[in-house]
């Protein structure tokens, strides 16, 4: 388990990355772009530096990464890597609110980083052009303290999910369809009594059996609701603060205005973290 809130700073080589080093001393411009949640009793400024310390990678600057990386840069998470191998198209501007109409074309990920600059230049910003694989993503993932799946395809999120279960780093997960989404915090690499991914998802859906967003649609205000509570719970579990979803999965309904928490229990069978061999189980493709 990782510190309680406040209560590591500085303490040494326990803990992940941000927790760990000589206290920073937040300078006049950053008391002033920070005071609100410097208030925060939860937060203050020994949780502003260790935001400050942390490295998140966000996978997807789309719909759900979008809110997420603005929000977490707006609060000061000193270092953000953005993974998207796509270019910005008219059709994403109805919801993908990182980009905009002068950078169409342009890859994703350096449309994110325009963006991310132009909101808080406090902190740093690392733009991937290039879907993870399963050659790329380790070297990245040992980077973070934090990644947040915000991807739309099955292989993506099985491959952060054994990443994340390998390197002990929790993982933040949305979706979204419609008028609807889900999250969920997975910890299994950090406590393996903990459900991963694929106990919520144990293998890929038939082709064309699950409704998507290319082919049913999406409300731009659903991913911005799901987006942001990816930011809230990446900044709870950077702070440990708080309770998270990890070991729970969160509904959202936009249509009838509900968020429904619901419990998640590991799978013994799980593809994963059951005991069963993962490497004949991964989906291709
Ligand atoms: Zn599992």
């Amino acid at each position: 388990m990782w510190p309680t809130p406040l209560s590591g700073v500085g303490a040494g080589a326990v803990g992940p990355p941000c927790l760990r080093g000589a206290p920073l001393a937040l300078n006049a411009s950053q008391m002033d772009r920070y005071s609100r949640q410097l208030l925060l009793r939860e937060i203050g400024g020994e949780g502003q530096e260790r935001l400050l310390r942390a490295s998140v990678l966000v996978v997807g600057a789309g719909g759900l990464g979008s809110p997420a990386c603005l929000y977490l840069a707006a609060a000061g998470v000193g270092h953000l890597f953005v993974a998207d191998g796509d270019r910005v198209e008219l059709s994403n501007l109805q919801r993908q609110i990182l980009h905009g109409c002068d950078r169409l074309d342009q890859p994703k990920a350096e449309s994110a980083a325009v963006a991310i600059r132009a909101l808080n230049p406090d902190i740093e910003v690392v733009p991937i052009n290039q879907e993870l694989d399963a050659a790329s993503a380790p070297s990245l993932l040992e980077r973070v303290d934090l990644v947040v799946d915000g991807s739309d395809n099955f292989p993506t999120r099985y491959l952060l999910n054994a990443l994340c279960q390998q390197l002990h780093k929790p993982l933040v997960s949305g979706a979204v369809v419609g008028f609807s989404g889900q999250v969920a915090t997975f910890r299994h690499g950090l406590d393996p009594s903990l459900p991963c991914y694929r106990c919520l998802h144990p293998l890929p859906p038939e082709l064309g059996s699950e409704p998507t967003c290319v082919a049913v649609g999406v409300l731009g205000a659903v991913t911005g609701v799901v987006g942001s509570y990816l930011a809230l719970e990446s900044v709870k579990e950077l702070l440990g603060l708080g309770s998270t979803l990890a070991g729970h999965l969160l509904l959202f309904d936009g249509l009838d205005g509900r968020f429904l928490r619901l419990r998640l229990p590991k799978r013994d069978d799980c593809p994963q973290c059951g005991g069963v061999s993962v490497s004949s189980s991964l989906p291709v493709g």
